[in-house]
């Protein structure tokens, strides 16, 4: 995939013709090999940030320095941000986030990364360089740290949470987490703790949209780590969910896979959005609501209903019913037939007002949007 990409074709060769190195690293190659696409592409390169602003200043290339400390400079080629990030080792750490040195070259760069399918490279015709054996590892599907894990993840807890996550995307579900890393992981769950909300969210936001994030969720519960990222989390309904999602046309939504850990604290814990509370709140709301289903779907609006029928009918064990989608897609629709305005002339304007337009739309509810106009006028 990034063979075709133009953007990066034309950073690479500004490298390269600049007489430098330029390898395409990390998930945008791991995909590639698993035919997939979807993510960013990383260059990795032996130029340093300056010289890497320089030779695209003389190229006339838009370069923004957005990480310089770290390495990393931005390229913007066909609309699109290529960071470019001069190879790199771990030096001193805090535990919170490793901090980084300059490296001899690609070798050294890699045993700073976190998995050996991460430390992937590919030049732009295309040539592989493996220095760590992450390409059997990738094919066998095995998520195995670089180094020692213990080691690892003392220097940046994070990856504790990634090993998850790519667990979940790429890991066989049958042969479970690599056992070592999983120890190293479960006897070091403490320095989860000095993390930052904003990285723990992000890393759970994609841990959750996995294709099917429950046995790398469960093996966080087993482990202690779930409890302590996100205390009251029950994983139980999270099989069942991922299993009953494919017979419903809807993406899957890390949102309503949050919400089938019930409630905890996720406002919170991982930073969420005013907007992401808002949609786990309405999927709350939705799912403790008797309404019938399109009722619910006009009050809560149709995702939440959907998720919230999608999680109920998870926890019951039963298949998702026919028509249900043509219901809550009716609900969604419904349009109110009356306003204040034609409440005006028998009330005035005012609470009571108010009261009785409250009280003629619940009718109407319940009536399964069968009343109309006319029959909404009356007591
Ligand atoms: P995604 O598709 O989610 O972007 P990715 O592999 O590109 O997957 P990123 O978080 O974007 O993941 O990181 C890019 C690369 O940087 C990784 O593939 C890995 O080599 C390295 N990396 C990122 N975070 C860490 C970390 N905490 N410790 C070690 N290496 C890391
Ligand atoms: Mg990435």
């Amino acid at each position: 995939a990034f063979l075709e990409d133009r953007g990066a074709q034309k950073v690479c060769a500004l490298l390269e013709d600049g007489g430098y190195q330029a390898l395409m690293v990390g998930g945008c190659v791991r995909n590639a090999l698993l035919g997939q696409g979807g993510t960013d592409i990383d260059i990795a390169t032996d130029a340093r940030p300056e010289t890497v602003l320089a030779l695209a200043g003389a190229a006339k290339m838009k370069a923004v320095p957005t990480g310089v400390a770290h390495g990393t400079v931005t390229l913007v080629s066909g609309g699109t941000g290529y960071e470019v990030t001069t190879f790199r080792r771990d030096v001193e750490t805090d535990g919170r986030r490793a901090t980084v040195a300059y490296a001899q070259d690609a070798a050294e760069d890699a045993r700073r990364r976190d998995f050996t399918m991460n430390a992937l490279y590919a030049d732009r015709a295309g040539t592989l360089f493996d220095p760590l054996g992450g390409l059997e590892d990738l094919q066998e599907r095995r998520v195995r740290f670089i180094g020692q894990p213990e080691d690892r993840i003392a220097e940046d807890y994070l990856r504790i949470l990634r090993f998850f996550r790519f667990h979940a995307w790429f890991g066989d579900p049958d042969a479970g987490l690599d056992p070592e890393g999983l120890a190293a992981c479960a006897a070091l769950a403490d320095g989860i703790d000095s993390l930052s909300r904003e990285r723990v969210g992000a890393e759970m936001r994609k841990l959750l949209a996995a294709p099917d994030p429950a046995p790398a969720v469960a093996a966080m519960a087993a482990t202690g780590i779930l409890a302590r990222l996100l205390p009251g989390a029950d994983p139980d309904l999270l099989a069942p969910l991922v299993h009953l999602e494919p017979q419903v046309p809807t993406a899957p939504r890390w949102l309503r896979r949050l919400a089938a850990l019930g409630e905890t604290e996720a406002a919170s814990r991982l930073r969420l959005s005013k907007a992401e509370i808002r949609a786990l709140e309405a999927i709350r709301a939705a799912m403790a609501d008797d309404t019938a289903p399109a009722g619910r779907a006009y009050l809560h609006g149709f995702e939440a209903a959907r998720d919230a029928a999608l999680l109920t009918q998870a926890a019951l064990g039963q298949v998702w019913p026919d028509g249900l989608t043509a219901e809550l897609e009716r609900g969604a629709k419904a349009v109110f037939p009356i306003k204040a305005r034609d409440l005006a002339e028998r009330f005035p304007p005012g609470p009571q007002l108010g009261a009785e337009l409250a009280a003629r739309k619940a009718r109407w509810i319940a009536s399964d949007f069968t009343l109309r106009y006319r029959d909404l006028l009356d007591d």
